[in-house]
């Protein structure tokens, strides 16, 4: 086994950063005090997160009281698309998203639909985006939300959401952002994105697993979907995660004050891994070519099975993932890549290497020197057999 991960799944999650955890311990330990309690104890819990709410929304230009905590980034969206949906129930039924959305959205919208909702899936081009044009075409009178996702979790692609957003305003109606893989890397002024509803998860940007931030416009009217206590000022009952919360606004704060620094560092390595991978024969590089995310590096190799892929990988200490779900052991191809338009023979075998601000050109170095002999001998023992 080798000694240390090459770790190039920073979509999945990330480590969380030394500082962050300092930060978040004297709230397990010594400060361990439930933030509705109305003594010392309780009072520091409350400070504490009225701290980290003003630090969030200092990052995202907007008042405190439009920054919610929640569970995670999944818990975000589903406040966001169902609260929406169901608090202007009487104004129309009529859901507008994206094709390539994570299934936080996707299966919210179809979640929906069991309740008299109807839903646009917008498509997208060859290079997953969607066409601002098309948004406005799809809203009807009938319509109480939109939502696209800032950029692309599987092949990286930025949606041009602030014209989205603009078209929304004009037509008055609601904008939902999941900036879920965008909160570490790009900026987040809901005002310039025209965003009505944001949604964050710390463990995106080097934050803790368990913390979703979601940001609403004031005058929004959101129905809770938690019922309980009056905790995120009656949006989201149940205690606070004090230490999480805690955690995910430091992360916050320090990944963008950082993206100065990491931003070109990141951008360089991407680019010596999409050099170096397109010099494999039948590979394709997925999303698009200059609107993605800095630190994804997205391929399609044609015949090879990604999961085969990752395995050889995994036996060098190289993490990475396909960017697809996999369902009851059969390997279905990704919504994404299908909506994008990639054959069978192509999407079934896609790679997704997210980099992170740990790696280095020696992490680099060792994914160069190993990917093309992988995808050779995958290829030489029989590649795929793609029904008719
Ligand atoms: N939205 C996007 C675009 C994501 O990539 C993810 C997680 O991968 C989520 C939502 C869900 O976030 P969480 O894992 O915090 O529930």
């Amino acid at each position: 086994m080798p000694e240390r991960t090459i770790y190039f799944d920073h979509a999945a999650t990330t480590a969380l950063d030394a500082r962050v955890l300092a930060m978040m311990l004297p709230y397990f330990t010594t400060e361990y005090g439930n933030a509705s309690s109305i003594y010392t104890l309780g009072r520091h819990a409350m400070q504490a997160i009225d701290n980290a709410r003003e630090q969030v929304a200092a990052i995202l230009g907007c008042r405190p009281t439009e920054v919610t905590f929640t569970g995670c980034g999944s818990e975000s969206d589903n406040l966001a698309i169902k609260g929406m949906a169901y608090a202007t129930q009487k104004k129309g039924n009529h859901l507008i998203t994206s094709a390539i959305e994570h299934h936080a959205v996707l299966h919210t919208c179809q979640y929906l639909e069991r309740f008299g909702f109807k839903t646009t899936y917008l498509p997208v081009d060859s290079d997953g985006r969607v066409d601002p044009d098309e948004v406005g075409r799809a809203i009807t009178d009938q319509t109480v939300l939109v939502s696209v996702m800032y950029a692309n979790n599987e092949v990286g692609t930025i949606e041009p959401v602030a014209e989205i957003g603009r078209i929304c305003r004009a037509r008055k109606v609601p904008f939902h952002i999941d900036a879920v893989q965008a909160g570490g890397a790009l900026p987040l002024d809901v005002a310039a994105l025209n965003a009505d509803l944001l949604s964050l998860s710390a463990h995106k940007f080097y934050g803790p697993k368990g913390v979703g931030i979601l940001y609403v416009r004031q005058g929004m009217r959101l129905l809770p979907q938690l019922q309980g206590g009056s905790q995120e000022r009656g949006r989201r009952a149940g205690t606070e995660n004090v230490a999480g919360i805690v955690g995910a606004a430091t992360a916050l704060r320090l990944a963008q004050e950082e993206l100065p620094q990491v931003t070109p560092r990141i951008t360089a390595l991407r680019d010596r891994v999409i050099a170096g991978m397109l010099t494999i024969p039948r590979t394709r590089l997925t999303g698009h070519p200059t609107e993605r995310l800095p630190n994804n590096a997205s391929f399609c190799f044609e015949g090879v099975e990604g999961e085969s892929i990752l395995l050889n990988l995994d036996l060098l200490g190289i993490a990475a993932s396909t960017g697809s779900a996999c369902t009851s052991g059969s390997v279905d191809p990704s919504h994404v890549l299908v909506a994008m338009g990639l054959p069978l023979e192509w999407s079934r075998g896609s790679l997704r290497l997210t980099l992170g601000k740990e790696n280095t050109d020696a992490d680099v170095d060792v994914l160069l020197a190993a990917l093309p002999g992988i995808i050779e001998k995958l290829r030489s023992l029989g590649g795929l057999t793609v029904a008719a």
